[in-house]
């Protein structure tokens, strides 16, 4: 066995089998009552920690000061495998706006931050997330850097 990324406590362990339906490399299974790690490939997606009810798994690649905000207090609590708030997620989607009446003032770097850090939540292909954010913080250096971005299309 080899590239074992997760913890787990198999104290905490229900057996429930939930885990092992979740994982997409079929790394783990059942030996003798318990859950145990038998696989070779582990992504480290994080679906067995989502997916088990007794927090039985932990997947220490999975930094969770990325769930710490500045400028708000975030619900840290995953949801329940299998239960889902899609009204609440249609509601913000279908009231999410374009609003282009920018005014001039510099952002508050903790709010930028925050910014980047929800982004980053969203999914990455085998959770890899190799993106780069470049926060450019001042109205002046957007349009600068606009017009650096209008000149190279243009010459290509
Ligand atoms: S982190 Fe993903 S790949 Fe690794 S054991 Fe859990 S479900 Fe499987
Ligand atoms: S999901 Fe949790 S409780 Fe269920 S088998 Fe896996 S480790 Fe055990």
């Amino acid at each position: 066995m080899t590239d074992i990324i997760i913890n787990l406590t198999r104290s905490l362990c229900g057996a429930c089998g939930l885990c092992i339906d979740v994982c997409p490399f079929k790394n783990l299974e059942l030996v003798e009552g318990e859950v145990a790690y038998t696989g070779e490939t582990c992504i480290s997606c994080g679906h067995c920690a989502a997916a088990c009810p007794n927090g039985a798994i932990q997947d220490p690649v999975i930094d969770s000061s990325e769930g710490e905000y500045e400028t708000f207090i975030a619900d840290k609590q995953w949801l329940p495998h299998g239960q889902y708030d899609t009204p609440g997620l249609v509601r913000l989607m279908a009231s999410r706006r374009s609003c282009r009446n920018f005014i001039e003032r510099t952002m508050d770097r903790a709010l930028l931050d925050d910014l980047v850090k929800i982004g980053i939540t969203a999914p990455s292909g085998t959770n890899c997330q190799l993106w780069t954010f470049t926060v450019i913080p001042t109205r002046k250096a957007v349009i600068s850097f606009a017009g650096h971005i209008a000149s190279f299309f243009s010459k290509s």
